[in-house]
């Protein structure tokens, strides 16, 4: 039975004192969501502000990025062991704004997962179609090369320390949602691309929706059978917006 799964992408949001007033609310307000985990990922400045936050809650915090190198000399680069430091449980790999607007590639990808996974921190891996790729009847095959590079570099079974995020592109902060059942196919073909290897990683995995997720359409979403959670931008800034979501994945 897996786990649903709810997680803040906060993106370049916050200030010491909205974030303050925000997990403050989400912890008043969390008592009687026990069914789901839940996560919030800040900048990266705000991480030990986070961690003071939410240190002893069921709120669990991550990052957004990491750097694909260890510790070095690479300027205004984060590794995944600092974020072990602050206590970081998640690490986003592979937004789709670090795919399109900073290039990173299928394979930097997979190398960031591999630096995640190796200081023990929980890759969320995002994969998502552009419109025109979804328009071009590419959709699947965007998804299965993003997917087989991380494969490809760590083997099916490192999935099973993972977190997959299917972010279709043309509904990330666009107000457009999938439909559930958009959503729905897409999640089950990234299980079933994954059971081909590995029956029991795939059964177990929690593979997250991302997309204009908001309180009032979050229950459809999430009562799909292969939709685990969701990976949350916008809402997840509004304390009420992302515990009515949190409060709707079972
Ligand atoms: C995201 O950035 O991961 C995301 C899903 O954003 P939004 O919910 O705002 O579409």
């Amino acid at each position: 039975m897996r786990q649903s799964l709810v997680v803040g992408n906060w993106k370049m949001n916050g200030s010491i004192q909205s974030n303050q007033s925000l997990l403050d609310s989400l912890k008043q307000n969390i008592g009687s969501i026990q069914h789901a985990e839940m996560a919030v990922c800040p900048p990266f400045v705000y991480l030990q502000q986070a961690r003071q936050l939410l240190e002893n809650t069921v709120i669990g915090w991550g990052a957004q990025n990491i750097s694909h190198q260890n510790p070095g000399a690479f300027t205004g680069e984060l590794a995944a062991t600092m974020l072990v430091d602050f206590g970081c449980k998640y690490v986003i790999v592979g937004h789709s704004e670090r795919r399109n607007l900073y290039g990173e590639s299928d394979e930097r990808v997979a190398e960031k997962f591999a630096k995640a996974q190796s200081a023990r921190l929980i890759p969320i891996l995002c994969v998502g179609e552009l419109l025109e790729e979804r328009e071009a009847g590419e959709m699947e095959n965007v998804v299965k090369r993003q997917l087989d590079a991380v494969i490809n570099l760590q083997g099916v079974a490192s999935l099973a320390k993972s977190v997959i995020a299917y972010e279709p592109v043309w509904a990330i902060g666009t107000g457009k949602t999938a439909t559930p059942q958009q959503a729905q196919e897409v999640h089950a073909f990234i299980r079933g691309r994954i059971a081909e290897q590995d029956a029991g990683v795939a059964e177990n995995l929690q593979i997250l929706y991302g997309g204009s997720v908001k309180g009032s359409n979050a229950a459809e979403l999430f009562t799909m059978p292969d939709i685990d959670g969701g990976l949350i931008g916008g809402a997840s800034l509004k304390a009420d917006e992302f515990l009515t979501i949190c409060q709707a994945a079972r």
